[in-house]
């Protein structure tokens, strides 16, 4: 990919995108009709899909733990997701993301309801352009909703990063890949934890504090349309009903 002008003249992003604005965040939910719970978030051309089986029992006993449900997470690319096909097989960076993914999510879910059981969250990356692990939380977050299991709170996440000396939310694969600094934060708002927060690059004290302010921002927003995308699936379920 070349490098493209990443804050233009006018102050716009290379997209036409203001420092602090979004990309259109689309979210459907229940999307799959075999998994106990699925969903499909969109931020841009990032597509993610989450499908979540259980909380089952499983074959492999010893795992199970005798207070809670555990969770497992695989977070995985697809061949055609990326401008050069991916392999199938898990890199390391998928092995990882799977470990970030299942942490930012672990402290919301309220897993002494279900001692001895497995909680199974798939995430499917369909489309890569930049903040995959984002929405691939707030994805796997929705799914575990939609598959009825108790949460504190949902929990969302976005990206800051800076580019050109600038700021910016939600960052896509070029100011990710030419920027200074990449910073994924998920929260779960309504309670005020923050589960995940990685930083990739230097920022000072002042950035660090306006890019967690950004992110907080957006995140707001994207929680906003996540209840929304809940509320619209179940009434929608109630009216056919
Ligand atoms: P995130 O997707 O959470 O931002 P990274 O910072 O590791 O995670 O990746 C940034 C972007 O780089 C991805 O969203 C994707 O667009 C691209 N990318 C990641 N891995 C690959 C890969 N194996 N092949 C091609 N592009 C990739």
């Amino acid at each position: 990919m070349e490098k493209p002008r990443l804050i233009r003249e006018d102050g716009l992003r290379h997209d036409g995108r203001r420092p602090d604005e979004l990309r259109p965040v689309r979210i459907s939910i229940g999307v799959l009709n075999k998994a106990s719970g699925s969903a499909l978030v969109e931020y841009g051309g990032t597509k993610v899909l989450a499908a979540v089986h259980g909380p089952r029992e499983i074959s492999q006993r010893h795992i199970l733990l005798p207070d809670r449900a555990i969770i497992r997470c695989r977070y995985h690319m697809l061949s055609f997701s990326t401008h050069e096909r991916k392999s199938p097989a898990p890199s390391r960076r998928e092995i990882e993301l799977s470990k970030v993914v299942r942490e930012s999510l672990e402290p919301v879910v309220i897993s002494e309801v279900f001692p001895r059981t497995a909680i199974d969250v798939f995430v499917e990356v369909i489309n890569a352009d930049g903040g995959t692990r984002t929405a691939a939380v707030t994805a796997a977050s929705l799914a575990l909703a939609d598959a009825g299991i108790p949460m504190r709170d949902l929990v969302v996440a976005i990206a800051v990063g800076k580019v050109s000396g600038t700021l910016v939310l939600d960052i896509d694969e070029a100011e990710d890949m030419y920027g200074e600094a990449d910073m994924p934060v998920a929260v779960a708002p309504s309670i005020g934890l923050i589960t995940l927060l990685q930083l990739n690059g230097v920022l000072s004290r002042e950035e660090f504090s306006e890019a967690l302010k950004l992110a907080l921002k957006g995140a707001s927003q994207i929680y906003e349309k996540s209840r929304e995308a809940l509320r619209d699936r179940y009434m929608k379920v109630k009216v056919e009903e």
